[in-house]
């Protein structure tokens, strides 16, 4: 502790060590408005350092030894530990991004099934032995790993997103270096106590914070690297792609969204109005699925919106910490700031403020960085308050005529990272999503996941597919053996 304020080291090849630069920089508690805790400003050394440790991890000792079995078995130890801890994970979270500590303790006591769901995965990829048209010749193939991983977090979920990427990744075999968001390092420091007690071997998972221009950049640069998973801004998300690039490396990215949640004249209504709700409000917009355009069919528009403006009055403002809150403070003061300038953006395009609209000013809010729980109507799907991801809770309302307007106004975006639907007609409920460009349609549901079922984006909201079956391909690299039968050699001038 320095002062009142924790202060925090990297983790390389299972040591605490202090960054390169012998610089710490301050994480803010954005409901109190003040430093918490100290980050180290981690560079290019330091990656170097972490890439050396999770290489030598990769290639010699006990991991590259262990069986896909052994190793599945390790995860689901580290799913047990974590469980244990979820708790106090998802009260780390709450001081370092402000999100509810009703949402971060579910979040994170749901962490652990994507380390059960993995580890149960290990020992089942199997390879084939072909049926190879070539005689006296015996081919098979083999999955195996890539080799460094390198997991790139934001700051709005950072130990669920790290677990999307970490529990495939060491279930398929590879070492991984964890870098999270500036903003939000600590649980991923608190997670490498949980990584130790579970008792994987040193260097397989390292931690190195820092800023994504210096260290993040120097990681994802590392010829030694063979993946790098991001989640993050489509900005950050596409300077990673062509970073990567260089170096041929697989990539992952999800990124950001601009979510249609079309609501039809035959839905239930008080469901919709929570649906929408949940899509805007909930962790105060900050979410990469954030329903942000609340498309309403005419002929219920106006008694859609004053009901869900009425219930948008409810909302709970105040401490994260406290379990009634619903709407807490925006995670980051750049944040903040960019919200408070699209709400500049929405008067200047003519959009018509219906709630809302300001910097929340209330008692309970203290000098947290909080938004009012904002709404506006007569949107029109150009605007930019309709196209840009506002990353608040800022929400566009856009009336659509019938079916064929609404999918047009929703596939109208660069953006395809998830929408939603709300209807009681089967034919909407299964033709809709079809209609729909984006990799996660919810129908009279919103902000489900799961590790089951893939998730990720199409358009510009990313590329590759996080949970599910398939996510652990996208960790691993398909290797064909050959070996003769034959007792010699054949014209060695000519192909086989
Ligand atoms: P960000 O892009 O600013 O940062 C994300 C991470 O990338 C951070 O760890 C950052 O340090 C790092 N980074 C930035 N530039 C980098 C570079 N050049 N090289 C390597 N690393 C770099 O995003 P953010 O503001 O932390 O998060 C919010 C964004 O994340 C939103 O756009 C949101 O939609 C998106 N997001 C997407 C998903 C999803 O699953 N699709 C989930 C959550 C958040």
């Amino acid at each position: 502790m320095t002062g009142n304020l924790e202060k925090y080291q990297l983790n390389i090849g299972g040591e605490w060590v202090d960054p390169n630069s012998g610089e710490w920089f301050e994480s803010y508690n954005p409901f109190l408005g003040k430093p918490w805790a100290l980050f180290p400003r981690g560079d290019e050394t330091d990656a170097t350092r972490a890439v050396d440790a999770a290489y030598k991890a990769f290639t010699e000792g006990e991991w590259p030894a262990m069986s896909p079995t052994a190793r599945g078995a390790l995860l689901r130890r580290l799913g047990d530990v974590y469980a244990a801890h979820a708790q106090e994970m998802g009260e780390i979270e709450v001081a370092d991004n402000g999100k509810l500590i009703a949402e971060m303790a579910a979040q994170n006591a749901y962490v652990p099934q994507w380390y059960y769901y993995f580890g149960g995965l290990a020992d089942k990829i199997e390879g084939a032995v072909t049926p190879i048209d070539k005689p006296d010749t015996f081919n098979f193939t083999l999955h195996e790993p890539l080799g460094v991983v390198v997991a790139i977090t934001p700051w709005n979920s950072p130990m669920l997103l790290t677990a999307w990427k970490l529990a495939p990744a060491l279930a398929a075999g590879n070492t991984v270096v964890i870098k999270p968001s500036e903003f939000t390092s600590a649980s991923s420091f608190k997670f490498m106590e949980l990584v130790e007690e579970a008792g994987f071997p040193p260097g397989v998972i390292n931690v190195v914070s820092g800023y994504g221009a210096e260290v993040g950049e120097a990681l994802v640069k590392d010829e030694r690297v063979r993946k790098v998973a991001f989640t993050g801004g489509s900005m950050s998300g596409q300077r990673v792609y062509e970073t990567a690039a260089a170096g041929l490396k697989k990539v992952s990215l999800e990124l950001g969204g601009k979510s249609p949640n079309i609501v039809f004249e035959d839905c239930i209504v008080e469901n919709a109005v929570k649906g929408a709700i949940s899509g805007i409000f909930a962790a105060s917009g900050q979410t990469c699925i954030a329903g942000s355009r609340l498309l309403i069919q005419e002929s219920i528009h106006d008694e859609f919106v004053d009901k869900l403006v009425a219930f948008a009055k409810t909302a709970k403002l105040g401490d994260p910490m406290s379990m009634d809150t619903q709407v807490g403070p925006v995670t980051t003061q750049p944040q903040f700031e960019k919200i408070l300038g699209y709400l500049d953006v929405a008067k200047e395009d003519g959009a018509e403020l219906a709630l809302g609209g300001a910097r929340a000013e209330r008692p309970e809010c203290g000098d947290g960085w909080f938004i009012e729980p904002t709404i506006y109507t007569g949107v029109n799907n150009q605007m930019r308050i309709a196209q840009e991801e506002v990353f608040g809770p800022v929400l566009s309302i856009i009336p659509f005529k019938d079916d064929d307007e609404a999918v047009a106004i929703a596939n109208d975006v660069v953006y395809g990272l998830a929408a939603g639907v709300w209807t009681q007609s089967i034919e909407r409920a299964i033709e809709i999503p079809k209609r729909i460009q984006a990799g996660t349609v919810w129908v009279n549901t919103y902000r489900a996941v799961s590790f089951v079922s893939p998730f990720g984006g199409y358009k510009r909201s990313g590329l590759g597919r996080e949970s599910g079956q398939d996510a652990i391909r996208d960790y691993m690299q398909t290797k064909s053996v050959w070996i003769s039968t034959a007792s010699e050699v054949p014209n060695p001038f000519v192909i086989r």
